[in-house]
């Protein structure tokens, strides 16, 4: 065995090879995959080769649909045939179902991929041995199909091979050497090879390569079945692929039978001690118990699978995730470790563009696309416990062919982050939410009632939608809101090289006297957004940076990539330390005063300033920032006084109308002051001259990362802009990914939406080309399939002077 590589991929699934695949397709060479068994002997080999492409995100379906461009070309290109048949999908609703197809139909279109939408004749003739039982119609998708598993594995690696990599089976292994947060290399029970880039691509293994590297890995091993029966009559090798996920369950043709197999609300993990040694090619006894309720649906769709004579019952376990999204990406605890894993029964539909996706990031140090939903950088630590990444992982599988409804909530593993704070505000009525790992109120029922709400969005937007947001809305703008923000990520940077790395991260210009706050951006190399936060110097070389809670694990490790290893520079997690409770609204400064001893003034505390201040007993430093567009303080003090602090400001507050508020009024208020959110409004793809955040760039202050590419753009004019548009009807609200229309064409996605209670306006921001980009410009937006007219507005809709954060 060779003792050098380049870069070292572990796994001979379907996903490693795909990788080796691209890799060497990038004309990178000395690549090596290391398999402990023969290829495809994880869970690739038995999987049933459905290949959709329509998914929940559009980068999600663009994987998908570089995947089967992919198996359409592997055998004229290698010479392996991969078994794609292009025999289309169907998927099948029923009444609720229905108004998601439509919204899927208007998405695909969005997305370039043609879906038409059926009659359940139309989809019976399709698949002529269905029941068209409480169905009212069908999404039909022709560019779908199926594929061979272990052929596609073949061809991915014959691929590879053909341009020099190197393919070891019955190697497997044992260690991976880390040093200085780095990866150096793997040993193998065939000796050892050196390499700065390993990719763990070891499926439900995955958790326990990752251990080898101290890298966390939340994929959890789970059985999944599927029926294959003899030949049926009615069955041809043409059929469509069909899914009905209101009886959970799934078929493709099989020999002139039919595979027919399903997620099962009580499914069972496998191997939570340890997956055995010699586990390759082999599946599970199969469980005849568990796979009854879902039989049961199969037979009411397929009515021929009662008499059908049964082939087998096959049960193979497969990784897993806590949220059902993959987990792509360099590992944020080490350098030159990538993961590819936790595919969740899509393995083989997304191995195409995944391999696509790993390989970019590994040889440009970025993929094209901006993948965070598949992110490993969006689990935080919290993912340590098997108990809680199990509970997460269980309900994920369970409601995998739920509708997912905007700001619906995951109910597993709650109660597990809760700020000082949390007890008070359950006390007052909070409805809450989740947020990496955190307990966050959505709203207040006690706020229900407490103002005339005019409006009341419809459709999906109205499930989970509560008039207590309208009310906390205008309770802000119109006296001040107590916030709970202890699930704020919040880092510390400090060391003598600490202005110099942030400065060379940053676009903003973060070299200011001592207590001032900066608004920047992080940029890759193209100009694209890694990361949003505010930076707050607080000593010489102290900075406090704040970003979402989401995205404290990310940022962290984008940091962490970049700083010198001469020790001149500390990045320290202090989420867990600092609690923080905001107050905004034009009654702020009156309900601090109360507390305060210190002089809040406009003069003594401008906006975009920190200071030391007291509020009642308690020592804070606060921000004059704000998310909400209104005059205010985010105060952080030690974790174990933040109930202090909550308590002091919401004594003094009451009488002055102070009302506690929920994060989704933090994004109506945040949304029409045209604030952006990292991740919907800007992400890796898109720059800040694109996104509107060019007032946050400093081009004049040196080098920094992605500087060049923005000095690029700024020569050659943006092609696309972030805009604001106002719907006509007040009462339609979109969401996100909602296509944005000039005429018949497609010119953009919704990236965020909410109601203005303030502006009175249905409110979404898009990416449109300069060309329909200017103010005035009437276009449409798709909201659960309907047509609303829309025009392009200045921004922000609110305080476009910035007068009230300024008072
Ligand atoms: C019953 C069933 C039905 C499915 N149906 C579909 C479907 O219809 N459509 C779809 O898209 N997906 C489906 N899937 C999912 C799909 O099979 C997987 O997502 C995909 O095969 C994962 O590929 P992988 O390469 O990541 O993992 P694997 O195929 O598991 O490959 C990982 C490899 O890593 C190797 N490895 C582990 N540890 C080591 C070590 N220490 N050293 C060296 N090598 C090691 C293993 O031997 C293994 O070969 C199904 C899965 C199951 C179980």
């Amino acid at each position: 065995m060779r003792t050098h590589a380049r870069v070292v991929i572990i796994g001979g699934g379907v996903v490693g090879c795909s990788i080796a695949y691209h890799l060497t397709a990038m004309g990178w060479r000395e690549i090596v995959v290391l398999e402990r068994g023969d290829l495809a002997g994880g869970s690739t080999w038995h999987s049933a080769g459905l290949v959709g492409q329509l998914r929940s995100t559009i980068n999600l379906t663009r994987i998908m649909m570089d995947s089967v461009a992919l198996y359409a070309r592997l055998e004229g290109e290698t010479g392996v045939d991969p078994g794609w048949m292009p025999v289309g999908s169907l998927r099948l609703a029923s009444e609720e179902r229905m108004s998601e197809l439509r919204r899927q139909a208007v998405a695909a279109r969005g997305y370039g991929l043609s879906m038409e939408l059926l009659s359940p004749r139309e989809a019976v003739a399709l698949f002529p041995v269905m029941a068209d039982d409480e169905i009212v119609g069908a999404a039909y998708l022709p560019t779908d199909g199926r594929v061979d598993p272990n052929g596609l594995t073949q061809a991915l690696a014959a691929g590879a091979r053909a341009r020099g990599a190197e393919i070891i089976r019955q190697a497997r292994v044992l260690k991976i050497a880390v040093s200085a947060g780095r990866v150096h290399g793997v040993e193998t029970d065939q000796g050892a090879i050196r390499t700065e880039v390993v990719v763990n691509a070891a499926g439900m293994w995955a958790r326990e390569i990752g251990r080898m590297a101290g890298v966390l890995v939340p994929v959890v091993p789970m059985e999944h079945q599927f029926l294959v029966t003899k030949p049926i009559a009615g069955v041809s090798r043409d059929l469509p692929t069909l899914r009905d996920p209101d009886r959970l369950v799934y078929f493709r043709e099989e020999v002139g039978g039919l595979v027919a197999g399903g997620y099962e609300p009580d499914p069972a993990a496998w191997g939570l001690d340890g997956i055995p040694d010699d586990f390759t090619h082999r599946l599970l006894p199969p469980n005849w118990d568990r796979f009854e309720q879902l039989g049961r649906l199969a037979i009411s769709r397929v009515p021929a699978l009662r008499d059908a004579g049964i082939v087998r019952l096959i049960n193979g376990p497969e990784a897993f995730t806590p949220d059902g999204g993959f987990l792509l990406g360099e590992a944020p605890e080490v350098r030159g470790f990538y993961v590819a894993a936790g595919f969740n029964a899509h393995g083989i539909a997304a191995a195409g563009g995944v391999g696509k996706v790993l390989a970019e990031w590994i040889v440009e140090g970025e993929p094209h696309l901006d993948v965070w939903r598949m992110d490993i950088r969006r689990f935080g630590r919290h993912y340590r416990s098997p108990r809680y990444a199990l509970a997460k992982t269980i309900e994920a599988y369970a409601r995998h062919y739920e509708i997912h409804y905007p700001f619906q909530e995951s109910d597993a593993g709650r109660r597990l982050r809760l700020s000082p704070a949390y007890p008070r505000t359950v006390a007052l009525g909070a409805v809450m939410g989740e947020k990496g790992g955190w307990e966050r109120p959505n709203w207040y029922a006690s706020n229900e009632g407490a103002a005339e709400i005019e409006h009341e969005p419809r459709g999906w937007m109205r499930r989970f939608w509560s008039p207590a947001i309208g009310a906390e809305h205008r309770a802000t703008r119109e006296a001040a809101g107590l916030f709970d923000f202890t699930s704020f990520s919040k880092m510390e940077v400090t060391g003598p090289g600490a202005l110099r790395v942030l400065q060379y991260i940053t676009a903003n210009d973060l070299d200011k006297p001592v207590g001032t706050i900066t608004y920047t951006s992080m940029l890759n190399a193209k100009g694209g957004i890694e990361c949003d936060l505010t930076v707050s110097r607080l000593a010489a070389e102290r900075f406090l940076i704040i970003t979402g809670a989401a995205f404290g694990t990310h940022d962290m490790a984008w940091i962490r990539r970049h700083l010198p290893a001469d020790g001149s520079v500390h990045l320290r997690d202090l989420t867990g330390a600092l609690a923080c409770v905001g107050l905004w609204g034009p009654r702020a400064r009156e309900i601090l005063r109360q507390v305060s001893d210190d002089d809040v003034s406009n003069d003594a505390f401008p906006f975009l300033t920190a200071r030391e201040i007291t509020v009642g007993q308690v020592a804070v430093t606060a921000l004059r920032v704000t998310y909400v567009g209104e005059l205010g303080w985010e105060l952080y003090a030690p974790i174990e006084m933040g109930a202090g602090v909550w308590d002091a400001l919401w004594e003094a507050g009451r009488p002055l109308g102070l009302v506690p508020i929920g994060y989704r009024a933090v994004d109506t208020l945040r949304l029409e002051k045209g604030y952006r959110y990292w991740s919907a409004d800007i992400t890796p793809e898109t720059t800040p001259f694109e996104a509107g955040l060019g007032f946050a760039v400093k081009l004049q202050k040196g080098d920094f990362l992605g500087r060049e590419a923005l000095l690029r753009q700024r020569q050659e004019g943006v092609r696309q802009r972030l805009c604001c548009l106002v719907l006509d009807d007040p009462n339609a609200v979109a969401a996100m990914d909602e296509p944005v229309c000039d005429g018949d064409r497609v010119v953009g996605l919704v990236t965020s939406a909410a109601y203005g209670y303030a502006v009175h306006r249905s409110v979404a921001y898009a990416y449109l080309p300069v060309t329909v980009a200017n103010p005035g410009t009437p276009l449409t937006v798709i909201v659960d399939a309907e047509r609303i007219p829309a025009s392009v507005v200045r921004e922000p809709l609110f305080d476009p002077r910035h007068e009230r954060v300024r008072a």
